[in-house]
């Protein structure tokens, strides 16, 4: 088990997760980029039941090119974006790794999307990388 805390930048909505990190990755996708503001998405996914937030969070749904609905979840008040879910897998819910407190349990395993990435964004070769979404 991993306890996992975090919050959004001004506090009005915190998280815990006491529950395994399934997998974690850097996502390089342009829905990614432009949902957080950043070059990518560090994502760290839990059992959805194992998350457990306090405060009011919006959602915005998108849909991605496998026809797939994702769910962005952000803090109303100071926009910062916590959480991403696929409706394909809903046990799962994706953290946004820069919210997150305890950063030495930030490892990604993979970077997916790496097609998609920024030019000036260096990938780090010592774990897989895929071109996209690796599928199966
Ligand atoms: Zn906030
Ligand atoms: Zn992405």
């Amino acid at each position: 088990m991993t306890k996992l805390t975090g919050q959004c930048l001004c506090g009005d909505v915190k998280y815990t997760s006491d529950g395994d990190v399934l997998m974690q990755g850097n996502c390089h996708c342009t829905d990614c980029r432009q949902s957080g503001g950043a070059a990518f998405a560090t994502l760290v996914f839990v059992t959805r039941d194992t998350l457990n937030v306090s405060g009011e969070i919006k959602t915005f749904d998108h849909v991605v090119d496998s026809g797939n609905t994702l769910t962005k979840h952000f803090c109303p008040k100071c926009g910062s974006q916590l959480f991403t879910a696929n409706q394909a897998r809903p046990d799962s819910i994706g953290i946004r790794a820069g919210t997150i407190n305890e950063q030495g349990e930030v490892k990604p395993q993979f970077n997916v999307f790496v097609g998609s990435k920024m030019d000036c964004t260096l990938i780090d070769s010592n774990i897989p990388g895929f071109e996209g979404m690796p599928t199966g």
